[in-house]
């Protein structure tokens, strides 16, 4: 009997391991009502031709008073970005139009909504570093983290 248990578990662990190894190429990220994102770092699979991000926000409030988008770029870029954007309006989802220093953005979203973007991984250099950000006016001090091409 503790025979047949062991390896009923290690057939378990198999296929954890198994499923672990194929590349994940998109992640899931909640925002919320307490200006938050669920995570902060990244990682995106070098293997991975290209990269989903699904937003979501479990909130209630309205995009117009606690909107939130996922924007990646540069780490060394981010703040100024973040500062230009306020003053682009809603309306162009709080970023600068066709700004270069935009890698991927989904538009910004409210409680009970989601968004999603995909964006080419081999556009990006793994030795540089990136971060995401919600760039709702004043969001993105608690709102960013790391991105890192694993
Ligand atoms: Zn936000």
């Amino acid at each position: 009997m503790k025979f047949l248990l062991k390896t009923a578990l290690a057939g378990v662990f198999t296929f954890a391991a198994g499923g672990a190894l194929a590349a994940d190429c998109e992640v899931n990220v909640d925002s919320t009502d307490q200006m938050r994102f669920d995570t902060d770092a990244i990682s995106i699979p070098a293997s991975c031709e290209s990269f989903t991000v699904n937003l979501t926000h479990s909130g209630s409030i309205a995009a117009n008073i606690m909107g939130h988008n996922w924007v990646l770029t540069k780490t060394a870029e981010l703040q100024a970005l973040a500062q230009e954007g306020m003053s682009a309006g809603i309306e162009n989802n709080y970023l600068p139009p066709d700004d270069a220093r935009v890698i991927a953005a989904t538009k910004i979203i409210g409680g009970g909504e989601s968004t999603s973007v995909t964006f080419d991984v081999a556009a990006l250099n793994p030795e540089e570093d990136y971060s995401f950000f919600c760039s709702f006016p004043g969001h993105y001090a608690l709102m960013k983290g790391t991105v890192t091409i694993d």
